[in-house]
């Protein structure tokens, strides 16, 4: 018995509605243009947050809504898709979204991540660049990450918000940004 298992009924009513006829012209291309990072705590879940609905955005998630190196390789995957498959778009705004009460803030406790350290052999030092204690401070480091990395499409923007689980309201802390016009201003 799969924990999946008592869903089945939920996907056969999804199979029998017409909601997931509702594709974009291209997959790659969601209809909002959005492409949310954002953390894998269950109670921040961006279809809910934001009321978003089918293929309305693409969704990546990470512990914390990090930004890390398989990120960047999906978010210039997908864009390198749209400069090849739909040059004249629309590009999508990456929007990264970190929140309050993040248990990845769990691992600046030395003791718990010395202990995941020695059980996985991952780097202390890259753990220890982890944790969303102040989710304004690392989402702007995120966009920061995203938008000053050369293989990200010129053509998408960044954006950078905080999702707080106590309120349920979302706040926008860095507006949307072109990596030319961040690179301009460096
Ligand atoms: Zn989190």
């Amino acid at each position: 018995m799969s924990n999946i298992d008592p869903l089945l009924p939920r996907n056969a009513a999804f199979a029998a509605s017409d909601v997931w006829h509702n594709t974009p012209r291209l997959p790659f291309l969601p209809h909002k243009g959005l492409y949310v990072i954002t953390c894998i705590d269950p109670r921040v879940d961006p279809f809910e947050f934001l009321g978003l609905e089918f293929a309305d955005a693409i969704v990546g998630r990470t512990v914390g809504g990090r930004v890390t190196p398989a990120v960047i390789q999906d978010v210039a995957y997908i864009g390198y898709l749209v400069e090849s498959k739909a040059p004249e778009g629309p590009y999508f705004e990456a929007a990264i979204v970190h929140h309050t009460d993040c248990g990845s803030g769990l691992l600046a406790d030395e003791h718990l991540r010395h202990g995941f350290s020695e059980r996985t052999g991952y780097d202390d030092h890259m753990l220890a660049d982890l944790p969303v204690l102040d989710p304004a401070a690392t989402v702007r480091a995120d966009v920061e990450r995203l938008l000053s990395d050369p293989r990200i499409s010129p053509h998408i923007t960044v954006s950078g918000h905080v999702y707080d689980v106590h309120t349920g309201l979302l706040t926008t802390i860095v507006e949307p940004v072109s990596p030319v016009d961040a690179r301009a201003t460096v």
